[in-house]
């Protein structure tokens, strides 16, 4: 019932932009009804409401990436799971007026940002820095941290950013090298790159992490980019997963961090630069990779809880195979192709 509420005030993706549906498809009685239930839902024992689902914004609309496809599928992952509700915030087409492009981030427990685009007005700036400095979880998705490269409050929330005219004044190359990260490599050159795409495998640094715990060492991630040269503060707080970036594919030949958390005061920031969106949600393979699912179920759990409650998946992609969701849900039962241990 709750599940249904939300559903409806969620920003309309194919009419007008940046307007909240109303409840118009609803008859009044109905409303009227539903408005009762929330209301006595209101007075129930809040330890009777701890299960309620994280209220999650997506905020899309813009993107030099097919955010068409991206931003459903987001949805999908994270509604299919049956832990999130989720709304979407679409901005205004890129070059059109942003002025009323206010999403109400304070209503969320958790915003994701697949936003890559035209700045935002002042007020919605402050509200975003208000809802991520007091308490709501973020996740920053793949090229949301190629966006506001000249706000300097933006640069310190997603760490490390890419493109959008980053240089040497953005902060230093970040790279893992024998064991650690690299964060004193000032030379000059522009931020950003990836070569060309192919399934890799990526490395965890961090075990105890609760966004990791349990999955494995190393796993084969899906057809993807990976994200070397990346520039910025630097303030990773818990690297989690690391790539190496194919000389011979056109990447940097370092080993890349690819999933962090960041340092950022109290705020619980999760950032996944894995899972470049593809043509169409059928062929889609970085975001149907069962690794990738699984990471951003987690990272956004624990960016919106702070504790992650969720199992390793029984479909997890192994050392040398991965593994897919085509239609990103998580199996009841292992398909009858398995892959190899
Ligand atoms: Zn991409």
């Amino acid at each position: 019932m709750f599940t249904a509420f939300i559903r409806v005030r969620r920003y309309e993706p194919s009419g007008d932009r940046n307007r909240i549906l109303q409840n118009h498809t609803l008859p009044n009685m109905f409303k009227k009804a539903l408005f009762t239930i929330l209301t006595l839902l209101l007075l129930v024992p809040v330890s009777l409401q701890a299960k309620r689902n994280i209220e999650t914004l997506i905020v899309t609309g813009q993107n030099n990436h097919n955010w068409q496809i991206s931003h459903k599928a987001l949805d999908l992952i994270l509604s299919n799971s049956g832990m999130f509700s989720v709304d979407i915030a679409l901005s205004p087409a890129s070059g059109e007026d942003m002025s009323s492009f206010r999403p109400d981030f304070n209503k969320y427990d958790l915003v994701i940002l697949d936003y890559n685009g035209d700045a935002w007005p002042q007020e919605t700036k402050d509200a975003f820095l208000h809802f991520v400095q007091h308490g709501g979880g973020l996740v920053i998705y793949h090229a949301a941290d190629n966006a506001f490269a000249d706000w300097d409050e933006f640069n310190r929330i997603i760490a490390l950013g890419g493109w959008g005219g980053r240089t040497k004044e953005s902060g230093p190359y970040c790279y893992f090298e024998a064991g650690h990260l690299v964060l004193n490599d000032h030379l000059e050159g522009p931020s950003g790159n990836h070569g060309r795409q192919c399934a890799y495998p990526v490395y965890c640094q961090s075990e105890k992490h609760p966004i990791v715990k349990g999955l494995p060492d190393k796993w084969m991630h899906g057809r993807d980019e990976l994200y070397d040269s990346m520039r910025g503060p630097a303030n990773i707080k818990e690297l989690l997963y690391t790539g190496r970036a194919d000389i011979m594919m056109g990447g940097s030949g370092r080993e890349e961090p690819l999933v962090f958390t960041v340092d950022y005061g109290k705020s619980r920031i999760f950032h996944i630069m894995l899972g470049h969106a593809g043509d169409s949600l059928e062929k889609n393979p970085a975001m149907q990779c069962a690794g990738f699912q699984t990471l951003l179920l987690r990272g956004c759990e624990w960016a919106a809880k702070g504790r992650v409650t969720q199992k390793v998946p029984k479909d997890f992609p192994t050392e040398y195979q991965s593994s897919y969701r085509l239609d990103y849900k998580q199996p009841k039962k292992l398909p009858d192709k398995q892959p190899k241990k």
